[in-house]
């Protein structure tokens, strides 16, 4: 950083623009399988070959998905729009142009609200979501003398979502992203893995001198594969801006990669030499018409958002907003939670057993509450019975809740067949307590002197004797009266 320059003088601005792979079944124009990893050059038919007369037929899904992300947006779903070409040349387009959305995209005017580490929330404008084929990946690096192109990615659906230049830290961008990630995941829209591609995003930023309202120049950091490049790439590009304004020189509107082991942007091109695309509406395609009744559909089919079923959570049961986020953001937990919520006596208990326990047993084996083997109705009904004190909670996790794994078994008979269950016989309890007692005189004295501490040896051993059997505050009170 050179002399005289000031970061702090300076205002990050900066709008995304966020790919996201939709995870349909098959392609946007055609039956092509659209899923990851195959072989090279599998996934291709006639449509993602282009090859002449081969036309393109409009997955539904696909629309129906990019309903479902604009809404959760808050946008304004365009119910008449079309699709555009973007031409240009490259080896893994073989059409010679893309299908995208130009003027007329599916989803405007909407918005999104994060939460920043310091607690408080940010608005973010959504300017636009967009409809567009992916290309193909061309390889240059496989072969000494030849690129390689992998068309199995020519035609994957993606949308693009455009924010407006509402963002002003590198903080505000992950946070932006990491909530848009939430949210396509919740909706089955998109996997939003980005290490596979599936989520990634081109960043605009400029700066402008602190206390000024008017936007600078900017500059497009394109590619951005990771949260942490995002932070890295605005870090660095801010940093970059601020000395060249600074030192009187002028920001020149361009593209730039980023440079993810040195840590920096470099120019891939000016605007100058930016290509002229030369949008035209597809001749092949009907426009998208979305009828008031289909969109009552979708509408009417979407599930509660992570941040509303949290909110909810945390004003109906009295959790804390972390332990509330566990549940927003593992339908399968929700749902087996929802499932066990009608059968317990109390929910309260019902969610701790679930963030405790029960999570910490998920953990251990890396698995999610999907693959968990005990039924909620079985959970359910151990829970009640550790509530009702008929088995001690350390029995039920370590032996009642193994053997009911996989099983339809009625919870009660287990625990009865097992001899889990808290013996309910106070005679019983009585013959070992008096046991204890006669095997520990010298303790039993001290008590007596006023050494209440030793109260804890005579529970523990007669719930040895018990087998864990044993409420232990029944035990201590049984003990007690035996001690006066
Ligand atoms: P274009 O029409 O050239 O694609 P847009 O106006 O659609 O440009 O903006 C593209 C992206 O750049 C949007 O995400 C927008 O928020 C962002 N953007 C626009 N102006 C600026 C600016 N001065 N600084 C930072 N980002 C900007
Ligand atoms: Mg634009």
């Amino acid at each position: 950083m050179g002399l005289g320059t000031n970061q702090s003088n300076y205002e990050l601005v900066s709008g995304l623009e966020i790919h996201v792979q939709l995870n349909t079944n098959t392609k946007i124009f055609s039956s092509d399988s659209a899923s990851f990893g195959a072989l090279p050059n599998q996934n291709i038919s006639t449509v993602s070959l282009a090859l002449p007369g081969a036309l393109p037929k409009l997955n539904k899904e696909v629309v129906a998905k990019a309903v479902r992300i604009g809404l959760a947006l808050n946008c304004t779903i365009n119910q008449i729009n079309h699709f555009d070409r973007k031409n240009y040349f490259y080896a893994d387009l073989p059409k010679g142009y893309q299908i995208t959305q130009d003027n007329q995209p599916i989803c405007i005017n909407g918005f999104l609200e994060v939460e920043l580490s310091d607690g408080s929330t940010k608005k973010i404008g959504i300017n636009r979501i967009h409809l567009e084929e992916d290309a193909g990946k061309s390889m240059h690096d496989q072969d000494d003398h030849y690129s390689l192109v992998d068309l199995n990615r020519a035609g994957v659906p993606l949308i693009e979502i455009v924010t407006e230049p509402d963002i002003r830290s590198a903080e505000e961008a992950s946070a932006l992203l990491s909530e848009i990630r939430k949210l396509v995941r919740h909706l089955d829209v998109s996997d939003g893995n980005m290490e596979e591609g599936s989520l990634r995003c081109d960043a605009n930023i400029s700066i402008r001198e602190s206390g000024t309202t008017e936007f600078g120049t900017r500059c497009e950091v394109k590619n951005l594969n990771s949260m942490r490049n995002v932070r890295r790439a605005m870090d660095f590009e801010f940093g970059r801006q601020v000395e060249v304004i600074s030192s009187g020189g002028t920001i020149i509107q361009s593209t730039l990669n980023f440079d993810a082991d040195k840590g920096r942007t470099s120019p891939m091109r000016t605007k100058e030499e930016a290509n002229d695309y030369r949008y035209f509406s597809d001749p092949d395609l009907q426009p998208i018409y979305i009828s008031d009744d289909w969109l009552a559909e979708i509408t009417s089919a979407m599930p509660a958002l992570p941040n509303e079923i949290s909110k909810q959570m945390v004003s109906e049961f009295g959790i804390s907003k972390a332990d509330a986020t566990l549940f927003a953001e593992d339908l399968d937990l929700l749902n087996y939670f929802n499932q066990a919520l009608p059968l317990v006596n109390t929910n309260k208990t019902l969610i701790n057993w679930l963030i405790g326990p029960i999570r910490a047993v998920l953990s251990e084996r890396a698995i999610g509450i999907a693959d968990y083997k005990v039924k909620p109705q079985q959970l359910a009904a151990a829970i009640n019975l550790v509530d009702d004190k008929k088995i001690t909670q350390q029995i039920a996790i370590q032996q009642l809740l193994p053997a009911l794994e996989g099983t339809e078994d009625d919870v009660v008979s287990q625990a009865q067949s097992l001899n889990l269950l808290i013996s309910e016989n106070s005679d019983e309890l009585g013959g070992f307590i008096d046991d204890v007692l006669s095997k520990f005189p010298a303790q039993v004295e001290a008590y007596k002197k006023g050494k209440k501490g030793v109260l804890g040896l005579f529970v523990g051993e007669v719930m040895k004797l018990a087998k864990g059997k044993a409420d232990a505050k029944k035990l201590n009170e049984l003990i007690l009266e035996k001690l006066k």
